[in-house]
């Protein structure tokens, strides 16, 4: 199928965004206004953009004429059942309820199937995922395989669910105690790593023993298809497509946050088998994102994101998508500069704690390592480390999580390799600089997802 080691986009430019490369003066005067928090940056200021891969993919221009055929109609919008059908012939999904992105999906979810003290075991959190779950009274509980806290274990699938940690679970508190678990393909907080069809299948017949349901958070499932087709056995001739429909399959329903894979600027949805849920989420759904044949969606949204999720498991983009990742991760590797191996499929992950070994966790090595990025190049990141993880609800105390990273997301088919070559070079300059870099004190913290606002000083 794809070949292994030379990847080059299927596609050519037909129209640019200019971007500025700005003075270090400049940016030194533009972080300290930002609170040395990246997310506080305007936008016009930065000069290679990876905070995220969500919602900043180029779209194609069949989906840029899909936008043209919006059927903006408050209800029943054709749009509407182009969508939901593409929903159910490639993602296997029988049942779709549109949101305006993943969030709101996950409230629907939570709400419905959550009762207070209930357990939902998952492979590692995210953030938004765990916080819903939390809000509808549930308990997270990390059941990922330990190679995935590793981030120097090659493990080839550090998404995967470790079936004993989730036996001891259902031991402790009982089947009936757990309304489903949580898997996310390509798990993000490891650093974009895939779950395994083999240990997917192994967690259905667990859960099916126990009546458990499994709800994907199906955000970027074509990049876990990928690697699925790359590494794992009895699938290097499936296409991505047919791996993606027999991944979704084994689950009983799906968030999508349709900004990332899905290769548009908003948009998501909650998509279930079961009708019971469904209805309960379609009715859910006129209360707090908008009628159920559009859901926080304008009609053309949901065109361009039908085109999008069609485009998204096409062999020739997706290796294309993960080769650039793979590029930038090669390079960095290459370096000496340590990341999160292997390197994942949206993302190249840089080990702050290693690269800041002389940092403790609580001055915020991630967080500052992000900002040194920004400083010496206008290469924006993000930190996923010990701000990301927040508090403990109990204690009040942060939540040290081993993983303590600066993550360089790669929007889809946006940026060169030019522009890869740029951010491998500054990150290698900061790299050589790492004895002089100091940890930061946080000045404001923000209650809920505190790594959005939270205001730091450099110590
Ligand atoms: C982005 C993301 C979400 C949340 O989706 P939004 O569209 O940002 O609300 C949930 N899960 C994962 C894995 C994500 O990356």
């Amino acid at each position: 199928m794809h070949n292994k080691h030379s990847w080059a986009e299927p596609y050519k430019i037909k129209m640019i965004e200019p971007i500025v490369i700005t003075t270090k003066e400049f940016r030194q005067k533009a972080l300290k206004e930002a609170g040395y928090n990246t997310f506080l940056l305007e936008s016009k200021d930065v000069y290679i953009d990876l905070l995220t891969d969500s919602g900043t993919s180029a779209m194609s221009d069949r989906q840029w004429a899909g936008l043209m055929m919006g059927d903006e109609a408050y209800a029943g919008s054709r749009n509407f059942y182009h969508l939901e059908k593409t929903i159910q012939d490639y993602y296997s999904y029988k049942h779709v309820v549109p949101t305006h992105q993943g969030r709101a999906a996950e409230h629907m979810l939570s709400q419905i199937l959550i009762k207070k003290g209930d357990y939902v075991p998952g492979n590692m959190y995210f953030t938004t995922t765990k916080l819903h779950q939390e809000m509808a009274g549930g308990t997270f509980v990390d059941i990922i395989v330990d190679e995935a806290h590793d981030p120097n274990s090659l493990y080839k699938f550090k998404g995967d669910v470790d079936l004993n940690k989730l036996q001891k679970l259902i031991d402790k508190v009982g089947a009936d105690k757990i309304p489903y678990v949580s898997i996310a393909s390509t798990v993000n907080m490891a650093g974009g790593q895939p779950m395994s069809m083999a240990n997917l299948k192994a967690l259905r017949e667990l859960t099916n023993k126990y009546g458990i349901k499994i709800m994907h958070d199906m955000t970027r499932i074509a990049e876990n298809a990928f690697m699925i087709q790359l590494n794992e056995e009895g699938y290097a001739n499936k296409t991505v497509a047919e791996i993606v429909h027999e991944f979704n399959s084994l689950t009983d329903g799906a968030t999508m946050s349709a900004k990332k894979d899905a290769l548009v600027n908003i948009g998501g949805f909650l998509a279930v088998n079961d009708y019971d849920t469904f209805d309960k989420a379609r009715n859910m759904v006129v209360v707090y994102e908008g009628l159920h044949t559009y859901g926080g969606m304008a009609g053309r949204d949901m065109e361009a994101l039908a085109i999008g999720i069609k485009e998204s498991v096409q062999d020739d983009h997706i290796a294309a998508r993960v080769g650039q990742v793979f590029y930038l991760g090669q390079k960095l590797l290459d370096m000496g500069v340590p990341i999160v191996k292997p390197v994942g499929t949206h993302g190249v992950f840089l080990d702050a704690k290693a690269f800041l070994a002389h940092v403790p966790q609580d001055k915020f090595p991630a967080q500052t390592l992000a900002a040194e990025l920004y400083l010496d190049s206008g290469v924006r990141a993000m930190e996923r480390g010990v701000v990301s993880a927040g508090r403990n609800k109990e204690t009040g105390e942060h939540n040290y999580p081993k993983l303590e990273l600066v993550r360089l997301t790669i929007p889809r088919r946006v940026y060169t390799q030019a522009h890869m070559d740029v951010i491998a070079e500054s990150v290698q300059r900061v790299f050589k600089n790492r004895e002089n870099i100091k940890g930061m004190k946080m000045v404001y913290e923000p209650e809920y997802l505190r790594f959005f606002q939270a205001r730091f000083e450099k110590l």
